[in-house]
């Protein structure tokens, strides 16, 4: 489907992406005039003869040049299907990018991305630390493939990250792979200097290309390809589904880029099914307002959080008056601070046990982004594979404990922390002396 331009806007006027999610890329007529696009659960699309067939395979597959008003017709749901290609013309709106594909997670949009993009003697230099999962593809499978991971501190500052790439002596730098803001410890990269330093160091026949996993901040609150990005990742999984009920993912890219990761993806196999593309278009309605009201909220129980007694620190975007680099980052790239809080319990991984066992409205969980408040433990459970010399290196302590605010009352999640806090300081002491006798 080919959209016209003045889908988008009225009379000149270009409307914003949260006016657009509930009809853009979709016409009524379609479908008995129905409002919301049917799930399109189909594995296949008739042809209306031979020749059309054909014609839709040479496309799908390259073998000719797409013709100024021919469009892709529609061959095989791995391929692509209308629900998925609505869903990626409204996943455009918000990063600006040309185009998008959409995945069956997050970590198949990641995988599929950097297969697409990287080949052997090829080079990634990452920052650290990035999701779990990344991190495991990154060190333990791409050197399969002859491809050489290499992380770089996110606090790095251009010239350093310059005078990185200028050691590299064995292979070529294909790619500079970041994610900002660093989880847990919401440490932010520059996304600008990434890209002045892939420019640099990059030739017309051997670029670099600048690759960010956009999960924490975006779509809303943070746009990389407007800060010299190539590619923007995310897992769906997370606010963009925002309902804790579905797994996905998406690339968004310019169009020569998202045509060598869609190749990728029909071979691997890696893109969303129909009803998880419907159920994510539906999410997209209310994107802007769960966004926007957890990122309120998150600020009231961050700014309380500072001031509580059994709080050492917290990491929290609008908390960073003690790196005035880091804020200029913030001031630089990000339009909110979010909605993701990390904070240290005084005293150590048993105190911090005691606080998440004794949470009532928040609930244990890893996972972010959904309308229910979340806390877990990042160096026992999301991190937990990080040595725990490497964790200190990155700032993940044992007295850490990782909130992701929904969209509840904030006075009610504090009125939860509250409890949870002081039902740890009153346990804390009898469960040492339990555990004194049995060492
Ligand atoms: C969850 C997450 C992923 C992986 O996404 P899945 O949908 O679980 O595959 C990747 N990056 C970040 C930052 C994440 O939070």
């Amino acid at each position: 489907m080919n959209l016209p331009k003045e889908a988008a806007e009225i009379n000149g006027h270009q409307l914003r992406p949260e006016s657009l999610m509930m009809s853009y890329g979709y016409t009524p007529a379609w479908s008995e005039g129905a409002i919301k696009p049917p799930i399109f659960q189909t594995s296949t699309f008739v042809f209306k003869s031979a020749e059309e067939g054909k014609a839709f395979f040479e496309l799908a597959y390259g073998l000719r040049q797409q013709g100024p008003d021919e469009e892709m017709g529609l061959i095989y749901s791995r391929l692509n299907n209308p629900s998925l290609e609505i869903l990626e013309h409204r996943l455009t709106l918000w990063d600006g990018a040309e185009e998008a594909a959409s995945f069956a997670s997050g970590m198949a949009a990641i995988s599929t991305t950097l297969l697409a993009l990287l080949q052997p003697g090829d080079v990634v230099l990452h920052s650290e630390p990035v999701y779990g999962g990344t991190d495991f593809f990154l060190k333990n499978v791409l050197p399969r493939f002859g491809i050489t991971a290499v992380g770089f501190e996110p606090t790095i500052t251009e010239e350093a990250l310059s005078a990185k790439v200028a050691e590299i002596t064995q292979g070529r730098l294909a790619m500079i792979y970041v994610e900002t803001p660093a989880n847990p410890t919401n440490h932010l990269v520059d996304l600008q200097a990434c890209a002045n330093v892939a420019r640099r160091h990059g030739a017309a026949e051997k670029p670099i290309r600048v690759v960010v996993d956009n999960t924490f901040l975006g779509p809303v609150f943070q746009h990389p390809l407007h800060h010299g990005a190539d590619v923007v990742l995310y897992s769906a999984t997370k606010f963009l589904g925002g309902h804790s009920d579905l797994i996905a993912g998406a690339a968004l890219a310019s169009k020569p880029l998202m045509k060598e990761i869609k190749a990728m993806r029909t071979f691997m196999g890696t893109m969303c099914d129909p009803n998880t593309g419907w159920m994510l278009m539906r999410s997209l309605e209310t994107l802007k307002l769960r966004m926007e009201r957890a990122a309120q909220s998150a600020q009231v129980v961050a700014d309380w959080l500072r001031e509580h007694p059994q709080v050492e620190r917290t990491y929290y975007l609008t908390h960073l008056e003690h790196d005035p680099r880091q804020q200029a980052i913030f001031e630089q790239q990000c339009l909110s601070p979010g909605s993701m809080i990390s904070f240290d319990i005084r005293g150590g991984e048993a105190e911090a046990f005691q606080f998440l066992n004794r949470l009532k409205l928040i609930k244990l969980a890893v996972s972010l982004g959904g309308t229910e408040s979340l806390a877990e433990h990042p160096a026992t459970m999301t991190h937990s594979d990080i040595m725990p010399e490497v964790q200190r290196e990155m700032g993940i302590t044992s007295q850490m404990i990782r909130l992701s605010i929904g969209v509840e009352d904030p006075q009610d999640l504090m009125a939860d922390l509250t409890q949870a806090f002081e039902a740890a300081a009153a346990a804390v002491p009898r469960e040492h002396d339990a555990f004194a006798m049995y060492i």
